[in-house]
This record gives structure tokens, C-alpha cells and sequence, in this order.
């Protein structure tokens, strides 16, 4: 008897019986699942390899009704919501293509993503293929003694120019396993259906013996919380306070979501990172499983961003962003929006949910502002010109710009803006609540300058001037002049220990060595010739490094000049550098000692709560 690729169930029947089972289970999908179907449908079986292998079987059946010459089945190169090709194909190996009767097709490679199967006089075309499945993050496939999880565009080929046929999925899993999956259950134990390639390939899932799996209800939905991995609090209270955060964000919408269903797939990861990606009726989250113990409002604020992208980006969407194109790169310069305002949103809906208080809501905000002001490349690179490159790394950190840090503040000035110049009586939320009814609504993606075009259609004034300067340009934002319209001022927060001097450069390292990670532009390392890589050895005669130097700056005043001594390629070199004011600071955000009337309405209006000074 072969080995079982399978993990235990968490609760065990006799092994005998149970691989007996397994086998019959398999032996019938492998043999029966191509059932009767009136129209042409292309179908998907998921067969796991030994774990250890991190293989999973995909197979693919589809018969043509038109009498094609051969058939081109293609992997995406990117996946929606990660603007980066990725190259899905590196993992397929063992391709091979038969007919219905199992004879063997003839097929070569078109391109990198690309296999054409030579159909001939084949009723049905069966591709095959092992997919190499040893990632976890939220948008990998993962395949081990533990669970199976996918994402379809990791794995799942399209038959190139049948993108619109309906799928069907079945995943060959020993039927007491739990299965979170958001396409609709046709079969048992594990047959599903959807209406399209997009579709399908838009739904993660996971399967396994160990699936934790709470539901809350809210207007008409069902939403599925899915844990795989620990969770260190009940899960009815992570339930409840993601229904708050459901509640905020459908009411923001006009009250009733635009699913039936909806999915949390969530991984948590002991030593993880917080990683989401977001779906059409479904999200995958990754988080560090310590979250509910360090910092839980980081876990509500990623799950407030994935659920707004619901609307902004899978409905709310540029016109380039579905249907896709996956064999290469799409281009928009509203990624801005589509990142950027969910980031604006998740920190915001989270607050008005009552899920995070004012005062830590206020300290992210100016934490945002900071980690902006410290970007060199905010003064460089406009945040379209970012979004429409996102597909690049530039080499040069100095050109950078995070499209979701500046996004978010740039939404933040949109809305205060439109809140001051409409008394309160609109805001940011009716322009996405504009771009939804007169885009998404209507299938449609909306155009290049379709945010422009919502915020003047709900503030009733031209925004050509702020676009230019802040959305297409580089000018600093002004902030403060923003906040104004809520009562609120940004300060400069200094610790006593920062120094007031600095050399103008970013170091890196440790004690042992410490390495110029970045000389900033036209500050004072610049100026003195200082360069990335060079390993700091002293300043003014004492040894220099990570733990030393904030010591060494904090004796000393702008303007003065120290000699400082690096290893460069090798070589020691000794530079003057005339050390400049500190401007890097923290900030805070706080309401002004006594708001206006007018700024308190907006205030509430805003955070949803009256402004208290601390
Ligand atoms: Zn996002």
C-alpha cells in the first residue's frame, strides 16, 4: 500500500479504514469527476504529492466544441495585487498532455509561461503538471505536512483566448478534512464552481485537518474568519470586532456588501510577518501569531485594509485592473488610490468602529507623516510616477516613493479639504461612494483621472491645482494647513536625547561594523563625500559606530565640523564634515486648545468622536 500524503486528521479514524477510504476517494475523482455538463466548462483537479515533495498534481481537462488545432495553456507572469512579475512557471515541472483516452499529445513551449498542446483529433485535451508549493505568505501556494494552500494564479494555467468559460475545481483531500474556500461548493467532499478563469483564480484557499473556522452575520452576509495556525485569544472576540469593522465599512458603502459570502483566510505565523492580499469575495492574511499579546490593533488595521479593498481596487478599480492581462505588466498610475486611500481607510474605519481609540489612531497618523518626511525621494519621484513604475525597483533608495504612505496622507488632505470647503456636509467617502455608482456599479474600471474627477464632483470645485502639485507633483504637503480644517495641529516631537546635529547619512550594521547604508541627498555626508558602502571607523578620533555616534552628534552643535574616518574599497579615508541640523523629527498629531465650531462638527464627523485635548 503506497504511503498517504496526507497529515492526520486532528481526529482519527483506523488508519486502514481511513487510507481505504482515501484511496476510493481519489481512484473516483481521478477516474469519475468529469461529470455530464451541457456547456463547455474546463476542469481543475488538485492532487497533493508526498508532502515532503511540496508538489501538487494539477490537472486540467477541456474539450473543445470548436474544431481548434491546438490549445495554448498559459500561467500568470504577476498576480493581481502584487504589481511585480513573478513568474508562476518556475515552479511547474513534468508538463505532459494527453487526450481522453489517455494517449499521449504532442506540445512544446511558446514562451516562458506558455505550453501549446498539439490537439489533433482529440475530443478532450488533459494537461498535467507538478507545481513545486513551499511559500507562505498571503499571496504563495504551500503544500506540507500540515495544510494545503493556494492561490489560483499561482497555479491554475487559463487555456489562453477561454479566460470567460465557467471552472470547475476539485481537490483530491481526505474528505474529513476542513476546506476555507470562497467559490461555490458544487460537490462533495471537495468539488467547487466558478462562473470564470478571474474568478477562479481570485480565490485562495486552504484546506486542512486543523482549520478554525468562526462566522459572523452582518446585513445578509456570512463572513468566515479562517485561522490556520495559533490564535491566542477566542475567536468570537476576533469575530465580534471584525463584524464591527465589517458594519463600518458596508454602512460607508450604502449599507449592503456586494456578496453573499465573504472570506478571512488567515495564517498565523509564529517568528511571521503582516502580509495581506486582497480578493474579489475573500482576503489571505498573514500575521505573527504573538499579535494579540504585542499589538492587536496592527491585526484589526491589515483586516480593515483587505476588506476596503472589497470596494477599492476589486470594485473601485482603473480600468487596466480587470478583466487582467497576466502574461505581463499593466500599467496605471492610480495605485495611489487603490493602496494609498485603503491605507487612509483601514486606521480610519478601524477608529470609527470603535476598534482602535482616538489617541492611537492620531499617533499612527503622525507616524505615517513621519516615516514621508524622512523619504527622500518624496522631493524626486510624484506618486503616480510611482504607481505607474511600481513593476520597477529602482537601485537608488533615494528616488523611492511608498505609494501607500504618501497615498494615505494625500487622501487624508482630500478629505479634510472637501470636509472645509462643503462645511461638513461632504466628504472623502462620497467621492468613492461617487466612483462606485458611477464606475463599479457599472462593471466599468474608472479613468486615469478618475479620482480628480470625484472629489471635484463632490467638493463642486477644481482640484487641477492640488493634482499638480501633490498628486502628479513633488511639492512638500502641507499638512497642518490640512488638519486645520479638524482642529487639529501637527507638532514637532523631539526626544531630549535626539541630536540636534547629524551627518546627513542613514548607517546600518551593528557595533562590530557599521556600514553607510544611504548618504542623503544633498545633505551634509553628501557635501562631504561621504558614500553608501564606506565602513565607518571614527569620529574626531573615537570610534564610531551604530551605538556610538548619536553620543558623538549629541556633544556637538550644527555647523561644526568633524573629522570622520571610513574604509573605502579597502582604504582608509579621512573626511571633513560639516555637520548639519537634525531635521529628521517625530511629530504629533493633537487637537488645537479651542476649535472652532465648525472644526469640532468635522472633527466628530471625521473620527467619530468630539475632540478632547489631553
Ligand atoms: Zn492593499
Amino acid at each position: 500500500m503506497p504511503t498517504s500524503p496526507f497529515p492526520r486528521p486532528a481526529r482519527r479514524r483506523p488508519l486502514l479504514a481511513r487510507l481505504g477510504l482515501l484511496w476510493l476517494g481519489l481512484l473516483a475523482l481521478s477516474l469519475g469527476g468529469h461529470a455530464q455538463t451541457p456547456k463547455p466548462m474546463i476542469e481543475y483537479a488538485l492532487a497533493p504529492q508526498a508532502p515532503n515533495s511540496h508538489l501538487i498534481t494539477v490537472t486540467i481537462r477541456y474539450a473543445p466544441p470548436e474544431p481548434v488545432k491546438r490549445i495554448d495553456f498559459a500561467l500568470p507572469a504577476w498576480r493581481p495585487g502584487r504589481y511585480q512579475i513573478q513568474n508562476y512557471a518556475r515552479n511547474v515541472r513534468d508538463f505532459t498532455a494527453s487526450d481522453q483516452a489517455g494517449q499521449p499529445l504532442r506540445w512544446e513551449k511558446t514562451d516562458k509561461s506558455t505550453w501549446r498542446v498539439e490537439r489533433g483529433a482529440a475530443k478532450e485535451v488533459r494537461a498535467s503538471y507538478a507545481y513545486y508549493a513551499n511559500a507562505l505568505d498571503a499571496g504563495s501556494t504551500l503544500w506540507n505536512d500540515e495544510e494545503l494552500y493556494w492561490n489560483g494564479t499561482n497555479l491554475l494555467m487559463y487555456v489562453v483566448g477561454q479566460k470567460a468559460l465557467p471552472a470547475r475545481l476539485s481537490l483530491a483531500l481526505p474528505s474529513d478534512w476542513k476546506c476555507a474556500y470562497p467559490l461555490k461548493k458544487v460537490g462533495s467532499p471537495f468539488l467547487y464552481e466558478a462562473p470564470d478563469y478571474d474568478t477562479l483564480a481570485d480565490a485562495p484557499g486552504i484546506a486542512s485537518p486543523t482549520l478554525d473556522i468562526a462566522r459572523v452575520e452582518h446585513a445578509g452576509t456570512t463572513y468566515h474568519l479562517a485561522f490556520q495556525g495559533p490564535v491566542s485569544v477566542p475567536l468570537s472576540e476576533v469575530a465580534e470586532q471584525t463584524r464591527r469593522i465589517v458594519a463600518e465599512t458596508v454602512t460607508m458603502f450604502g449599507g449592503k456588501a456586494p456578496f453573499s459570502d465573504y472570506w478571512f483566510l488567515y495564517h498565523s505565523i509564529p517568528g511571521g510577518r503582516f502580509h495581506g492580499v486582497e480578493h474579489l469575495n475573500s482576503t489571505s492574511i498573514t500575521f505573527p501569531s504573538n499579535v494579540f499579546e504585542e499589538r492587536p490593533q496592527r491585526f484589526y488595521s491589515l483586516t480593515a485594509h483587505e476588506f476596503f479593498h472589497a470596494w477599492n481596487v476589486k470594485r473601485i478599480r482603473p480600468q487596466v485592473l480587470g478583466p487582467f492581462d497576466y502574461s505581463q505588466e499593466v500599467y496605471t498610475r492610480n495605485l495611489w488610490v487603490a493602496e494609498g486611500v485603503t491605507s487612509y481607510y483601514d486606521d480610519l474605519l478601524c477608529r470609527r468602529a470603535g476598534v482602535i481609540s482616538v489617541e492611537d489612531y492620531l499617533r499612527a497618523l503622525a507616524t505615517t507623516i513621519a516615516a514621508q518626511q524622512r523619504t527622500p525621494g518624496r522631493l524626486v519621484t510624484p506618486v503616480t510616477a510611482a504607481s505607474f513604475d511600481a513593476w520597477l525597483t529602482p537601485d537608488d533608495s533615494n528616488v523611492r516613493v511608498d505609494f501607500y504612505t504618501k497615498g494615505a496622507l494625500v487622501a487624508l488632505m482630500l478629505d479634510m479639504d472637501i470636509r472645509r470647503r462643503t462645511d461638513g456636509a461632504k466628504s472623502l467617502d462620497d467621492a468613492m461612494r461617487w466612483l462606485y455608482a458611477t464606475y463599479a456599479e457599472r462593471g466599468q474600471g474608472y479613468p486615469e483621472n478618475g479620482m480628480q474627477l470625484a472629489v471635484e464632483a463632490v467638493a463642486g470645485a477644481s482640484y487641477a491645482e492640488f493634482f499638480a502639485q501633490y498628486v502628479d507633483g513633488t511639492a512638500e504637503l502641507p499638512y497642518g494647513e490640512y488638519l486645520a480644517a479638524a482642529g487639529l495641529e501637527l507638532v514637532e516631537s523631539r526626544s531630549p536625547k535626539q541630536p540636534k546635529a547629524s551627518l546627513g547619512v542613514e548607517l546600518a550594521g551593528d557595533e562590530k561594523q557599521t556600514v553607510i547604508a544611504n548618504v542623503f541627498p544633498n545633505e551634509a555626508g553628501f557635501e562631504a563625500g561621504l558614500d553608501r558602502g564606506d565602513i565607518l571607523v571614527a569620529i574626531d578620533g573615537e570610534q564610531a559606530n551604530t551605538a556610538t555616534v548619536p553620543e558623538l552628534l549629541r556633544k556637538r552643535q550644527p555647523g561644526e565640523v568633524v573629522k570622520v574616518l571610513a574604509f573605502r574599497r579597502g582604504k582608509l579615508r579621512e573626511m571633513s564634515v560639516t555637520l548639519q541640523k537634525e531635521t529628521r523629527a517625530d511629530f504629533q498629531v493633537r487637537p488645537v486648545s479651542s476649535p472652532s465650531a465648525a472644526q469640532s462638527r468635522i472633527y466628530q464627523a471625521w473620527i467619530g468622536q468630539l475632540p478632547t485635548r489631553s
